[in-house]
C-alpha cells in the first residue's frame, strides 16, 4: 500500500497514520516528525530548520525533498509507504512524482482529511505531543495533578509551534500552499475527501473504507 496523507494542521494526520501505518504493516514517513528530531539532536539539517518550524513557515523545498531522497533509499519502502505532512508544496509534489517514477512506484490512494478551522484552532492550542513516541493527547484530558505522561513513559509536551500566534501562520501557509497539492492530486484522480469530525476510530473506518 503507498498512500498520501494530506489535511491541515491539526487535521488529525499525525493519529490517522500512526493507525494505517501499522494496519497495513508501512513505514510513516511525517516529515515534520524527522524535521523535529533533527532539531533536537541539533544536526545540520536540524540548524537548517529549526527557524521556519518554529515560525510556523515552510522548510525550504530542496532540504524537504533532499531528506525524502534519502528516506527512500531504504528497503523498507519497496513494500509501501505512508507520507504524513508532504508534500505540502506543488513544486514537492511533482518532485516526488519524479522520484517514484524513477522508482518504478505508484501511488494507490491520496487521502485528505477535511477539518474546518475554528475546530483546527481549538484542537491545536489543547495538542500536548509524547517527546519520544510522538503520540498526541490532549491537555483537557489531563487533570491538574495528573503528570503529563505517555503510555511509553515519554514526557508529554507543547510543540513550539502550537502556540496561537504561529498556528495563524500555518494555517496561512497551508492555504496558500499546500491547499494547491489538494487540486494537484485530484486531478491525477487519486483523491478521497473524507470527513474529519468525529472519533479516532470513526475516522479511522471512514478511511479504511476507501482504500
Ligand atoms: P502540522 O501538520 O501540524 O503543521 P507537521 O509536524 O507536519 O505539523 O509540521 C511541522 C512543521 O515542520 C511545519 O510547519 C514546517 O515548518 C515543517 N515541515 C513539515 N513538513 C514539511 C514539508 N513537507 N515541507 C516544508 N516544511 C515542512
Ligand atoms: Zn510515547
Amino acid at each position: 500500500m503507498r498512500l498520501i496523507l494530506l489535511g491541515a494542521p491539526g487535521a488529525g494526520k499525525g493519529t490517522q497514520a500512526k493507525k494505517i501505518s501499522s494496519k497495513f504493516n508501512i513505514p510513516h514517513v511525517s516529515t515534520g516528525d524527522i524535521l523535529r528530531s533533527e532539531i533536537s539532536s541539533n544536526s545540520e539539517l536540524g540548524k537548517k530548520a529549526e527557524e521556519y518550524v518554529n515560525s510556523g513557515k515552510l522548510v525550504p523545498d530542496e532540504l524537504i525533498i533532499g531528506m525524502i531522497k534519502e528516506e527512500f533509499k531504504k528497503d523498507k519502502f519497496r513494500t509501501g509507504f505512508l507520507m504524513d505532512g508532504f508534500p505540502r508544496t506543488i513544486e514537492q509534489a511533482e518532485k516526488f512524482s519524479q522520484l517514484l517514477k524513477e522508482l518504478n512506484l505508484s501511488l494507490n490512494k491520496v487521502i485528505n482529511i477535511v477539518v474546518d478551522e475554528d475546530e483546527i484552532v481549538r484542537r491545536l492550542t489543547d495538542r500536548i505531543v509524547c517527546k519520544k513516541c510522538n503520540k498526541i493527547f490532549k491537555l483537557s484530558d489531563f487533570s491538574k495533578e495528573q503528570p503529563l505522561k505517555c503510555d511509553c513513559g515519554g514526557e508529554l509536551y507543547k510543540r513550539n509551534d502550537d502556540s496561537e500566534e504561529v498556528i495563524k501562520n500555518r494555517l496561512e501557509v497551508y492555504k496558500k500552499q499546500t491547499q494547491p497539492v489538494v487540486e494537484y492530486y485530484k486531478n491525477s484522480g487519486l483523491l478521497e475527501n473524507i470527513d474529519g469530525l468525529g472519533t479516532e476510530n470513526e475516522i479511522f473506518e471512514r478511511i479504511l473504507a476507501r482504500l
